[in-house]
This record gives structure tokens, sequence and C-alpha cells, in this order.
């Protein structure tokens, strides 16, 4: 593969659910970012953990992150990785927004924008313009960075779902 690694992406993590092992939500997210780097992923920048109430069904407390990445991936490939890495840390399949180990999500890629079908892959993120717990930890270490359908940056963006 490419040695200059062409690709940025920024990634979302969160976990509402204890390891076995590891513990605690926010010592799953800093084993998430360790199980990146072991594949080859540059971790540029890593945002401070966020404690964050839950949404949907379930009743526990999040801790969300983010970091910015840089890889020869392209965003399929990403993805696939992402899902081995979640695997291995237990998450169960078919319980959205339920209660889970480790949630690993592309929210932006340097590339602009991506679909596919199968597997279905959405970059940017369908969700994350309107989330919190994704924009304040994004905001932090990449505040300047633009999100492609709206022409906003990160800063921006988490300012407009902060306000009101
Ligand atoms: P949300 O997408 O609203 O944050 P979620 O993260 O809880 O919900 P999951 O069950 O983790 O949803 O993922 C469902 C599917 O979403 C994944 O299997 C993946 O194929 C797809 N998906 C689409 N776009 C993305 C993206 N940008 N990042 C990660 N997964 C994505
Ligand atoms: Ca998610
Ligand atoms: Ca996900």
């Amino acid at each position: 593969m490419d040695e200059t690694s062409p690709h940025h992406y920024l990634i979302a993590l969160g976990s509402n659910r204890r390891h076995h092992r590891l513990g605690a939500p926010r010592r799953v997210l800093d084993a998430a970012l360790v199980a990146l780097a072991s594949a080859g992923i540059d971790i540029e920048s890593t945002a401070p953990v966020i404690d964050t109430p839950p949404i949907g069904p379930s009743t526990r407390r999040y801790a969300n992150s983010a970091a910015v990445i840089r890889t020869s991936l392209m965003p399929d490939a990403l993805l696939a990785l992402l899902k081995r890495i979640e695997a291995r840390f237990g998450k169960r399949r078919g319980q959205r927004w339920s209660a889970r180990t480790l949630d690993l999500d592309i929210i932006l890629w340097s590339g602009g924008s991506w679909y596919s079908a199968a597997p279905r892959l959405i970059v940017p993120h369908a969700a994350y313009r309107r989330r919190d717990f994704v924009l304040r930890p994004a905001a932090r270490i990449a505040p300047r960075w633009r999100d492609p359908l709206t022409g906003l940056s990160l800063a921006q963006l988490h300012h407009r779902a902060t306000r009101g």
C-alpha cells in the first residue's frame, strides 16, 4: 500500500458498557485507539473523552471521543477494519442504540463524500450534524474541517447544534 497514507478521516468513538477485562467505557475507547494503531492506522489526534447521557432505550451513560487518523485505506476498507475491532470488543449485532461495548463511526473523509450500498456506508455520517456528542469532541481536534455537504466547519456545526 501507499507509504504516504493519503487519506485522513475523522472517526467517532463511543462506549456505554464495561468490558469484562478493560473495565469502564473510557478504558474501552483507549484500547480501541491502541487496536487501530496496531492495525497500522496513524492516530494524528484524539479528543478528550466526554461523558454524555444515553439516547434511545438504554439507560447507561456514554463515553464519547473522536480521532483524526491517517491511512491508505479507502472508506469501505476502513469500515471493515472498524467492524472487526468492534466485534473483538464484543459489540452485539442488531442492538442499535442499546448498550454496546464499542461503536466506531466514520464521520468525515478527506476525499469528501462516499456512498456504498453493501455494506452500507455513507460519509459524511448521515446524522452527525445534530449530535453534540460527536461534534463536541470533533470540534476540539478539527475545528476547521469543513463538512462537504453544508460547507460549514466543525466549529460552526458544533455552535449550531448547541444553540438554543
Ligand atoms: P448511527 O449510524 O445512527 O450512529 P449506530 O452507529 O448505532 O447508529 P450501527 O448498528 O453501529 O449503527 O451500524 C449500522 C450500520 O451503519 C453499519 O453496519 C454500517 O454498515 C452502516 N454505516 C453507514 N454509514 C456509516 C458510517 N459513516 N460509519 C459507520 N457505519 C456506517
Ligand atoms: Ca453511532
Ligand atoms: Ca456504528
